[in-house]
């Protein structure tokens, strides 16, 4: 279990959209939801109604207290298996504890985590979040002998080992534990990598202080001569505008403050990356593009491949922007003018509830249960926290918890149809979780990144077809195909060049060569100028860019993300010949688990993934293995995972 992962790294459970195409994808700001002259409204000034419902983890922040003392004093616990994890009973016993004691972890990481999501600003969830993330790295010290013990077992005796029935139910995490032999080290030396966890967190703890709470981009004058104060969501809301001056003014005032902080900025990312090599080398691999590969259980060709054809794709992109520039009457297009929908002027407005009305109306080929209860969560049960408010974090996440909701965060902004597509995406989370916490015993509900974005993409696909099928005229349509192939470019071309960024700046300083803002930005820039093309404009800002993406500080999250893995695609092409010799062999296994499940959509990419996932035949060895639960092969306990560095707690923020 890694309720570390998920709630200080924000991978996991916590997935955002952010990042998708700029960076704050779903951080639209609505004129008219909130303030729009004086700034956001504070926290307590939100309605409940409008919140999450957190009260199904705790009541008051005294019960999390409580809470929170008795599991913290449970730590030295650990200490009585140590030496004995060769016997089987005493094995049996320490995972039951680890289990346990995991999931307290998740409940009481949970509540601190998104307490402070809700205003980053507040010091008391701060402080939270962060003893909690103390404990988990104790619990993670007392508890570092325990991968190199039982790797110490010779191989035949581990077989016998892990046959035993008391030790059946975490087989797929024992087997996960025998996958890391080459990468594990002495005793002594895991213990000392285990207490480098918290301030190897340092980088991720930095940037998101300083780009959610301390950077201020001022006040900006909008089309109705309001001052509006720009904010990562209205920085979106001006590259939305039809008017050019708008787009650009806004674009060069954010930048501007990230200019004024661009050393702090890139100190912080160089030792984010530094943070991944050390790891990376302390454990042995060639570097740490190959670390994280290998922690996500997918094979270095497929990110290498997905490089190379995207570079062969490139032509079409670029066609695609002189289109663009052509049809907006522009002299030369620039950033700023990529994001507007070619046709601005359709106007859509959705209220909360006429957007969870327009999802459900979409989601209806997933059939009633899974409608009846999203439309519960997002209505009435309130998973979500809906609007923006000063210091909450910003675009959109969910965070799946086994004793609490699925629960959204949003910044939901009801003239902005894009954050309907976000809603329904972190929807597609949240009820991959949902399925996965009733199906699936604590050890396996949590799933691979990898694999996450399916659920979330393919609500995505299913809003465009009905959207498109109940479009009033062609002028919608072509807005929505319009959307669609934004979102192919913000996905598939713009998340691939993330990609390439990383690997470029991960080899650069693993060579030793020194990152400093320059050169940061030189490698950026010659990616805009490639992904670009030879006919866009790009402003020298924008080479900025780079040190504002925030997954850049999680360090190869993005691997996981990209869309060429991700996007719901192989579901359209999931009849194609390749995709239906692929699934043949699994599906069968898949729809004996997909019907206990009754999330069958999710079974159709799956099929489709490269031959070495490992999901696949364990499927069949595993009673606790479903499709909405990948987990099988993830689920080591949060606090052998802490070890492994901030990397994996931060990596998809
Ligand atoms: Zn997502």
């Amino acid at each position: 279990m890694r309720f570390f992962e998920r709630y200080f790294k924000g991978e996991n459970k916590i997935l955002h959209k952010n990042d998708n195409l700029f960076g704050a994808f779903a951080d639209f700001k609505c004129l008219s939801q909130t303030d729009t002259t004086g700034g956001l409204p504070s926290r307590d000034e939100v309605a409940e109604a409008d919140t999450w419902d957190l009260t199904y983890l705790y009541k008051s922040d005294n019960d999390w207290e409580t809470d929170f003392v008795a599991w913290e004093k449970q730590i030295p616990q650990y200490m009585q298996f140590q030496g004995k994890l060769a016997q089987i009973d005493t094995l049996a016993a320490y995972l039951n504890f680890d289990l346990v004691f995991s999931r307290q972890g998740e409940k009481i990481g949970s509540y601190a985590f998104l307490k402070s999501a809700q205003d980053v600003a507040n010091g008391q969830y701060q402080e939270m979040t962060a003893r909690v993330q103390n404990v988990a790295v104790r619990a993670s010290q007392s508890s570092s002998y325990m991968r190199p013990e039982l790797l110490a077992i010779a191989e035949a005796d581990w077989q016998k080992l892990i046959e035993a029935p008391a030790l059946s139910p975490f087989r797929l995490n024992l087997e996960r534990i025998a996958s890391f032999r080459p990468h594990t080290l002495s005793g002594n030396e895991e213990q000392l990598l285990a207490m480098l966890g918290e301030f190897a967190a340092g980088p991720s703890k930095i940037f998101g202080q300083l780009n959610n709470a301390d950077l201020r981009f001022g006040f900006i004058k909008d089309e109705n001569d309001n001052e509006v104060e720009l904010t990562n969501g209205t920085f979106m809301v001006f590259l939305n505008k039809p008017q050019r001056e708008f787009r650009k003014a806004a674009f060069h005032q954010f930048y501007k403050a990230y200019d004024d902080h661009k050393n702090t900025l890139a100190a912080t990312l160089n030792s984010s990356i530094q943070k991944d090599n050390y790891y990376a080398q302390a454990r042995k691999f060639d570097n740490a593009l190959d670390a994280a590969m290998f922690d996500e259980e997918v094979p270095r060709v497929v990110y290498d491949n997905l490089i190379e054809g995207i570079h062969e794709a490139m032509p079409a992109l670029h066609r695609y922007y002189d289109l663009r520039k052509r049809k907006m009457g522009l002299p030369d297009i620039r950033f700023y003018d990529t994001y507007v929908p070619i046709l601005s002027d359709i106007k859509m407005h959705h209220s909360w509830e006429q957007a969870v009305d327009l999802v459900m109306e979409s989601l209806q080929p997933l059939g009633q249960e899974y409608c009846g209860v999203l439309r519960e969560g997002l209505l009435t049960r309130r998973w979500a926290d809906r609007y923006e408010n000063r210091g909450k974090r910003n675009g959109a996440f969910s965070a799946g918890t086994y004793d609490g909701l699925p629960y959204i965060l949003m910044n939901y902004q009801p003239d902005i149809i894009e954050d309907v597509f976000t809603l329904t995406h972190e929807a597609g989370h949240s009820m991959h979780s949902w399925y996965s916490v009733h199906n699936q015993p604590f050890q396996y509900y949590d799933y691979v990144i990898f694999v996450a974005e399916v659920a979330s993409t393919f609500n995505e696909q299913l809003l465009t077809q009905h959207l498109l099928k109940v479009a009033d005229n062609d002028r919608q349509r072509a807005w929505l195909v319009n959307r669609e192939i934004d979102s192919i470019r913000g996905t598939i071309f713009r998340q691939t060049m993330f990609a390439e960024f990383e690997k470029l700046t991960h080899d650069a300083a693993w060579a030793g060569e020194p990152l400093t803002v320059d050169r940061f930005r030189d490698i950026y820039g010659s990616l805009l100028k490639r992904y670009f093309g030879p006919d866009f404009a790009i402003d020298d800002e924008l080479t900025l860019e780079c040190l504002r993406i925030r997954i850049f500080i999680a360090g190869f999250t993005s691997i996981n993300t990209r869309p060429g893995f991700r996007r719901p695609l192989p579901c359209r092409n999931a009849s194609s010949t390749a995709a239906k010799k692929n699934a043949t062999n699994i599906f069968h296994s898949l729809k004996a688990v997909a019907a206990r499940n009754r999330s069958t959509c999710f079974a159709v990419p799956v099929s489709t993934w490269p031959s070495r996932n490992r999901f696949a035949p364990r499927c069949k060895n595993s009673p606790h293995w479903s499709m909405t639960s990948n987990s099988c092969c993830n689920g080591l306990f949060f606090h052998h995972e802490v070890h492994e560095g901030p990397r994996r707690f931060f990596r998809k923020e």
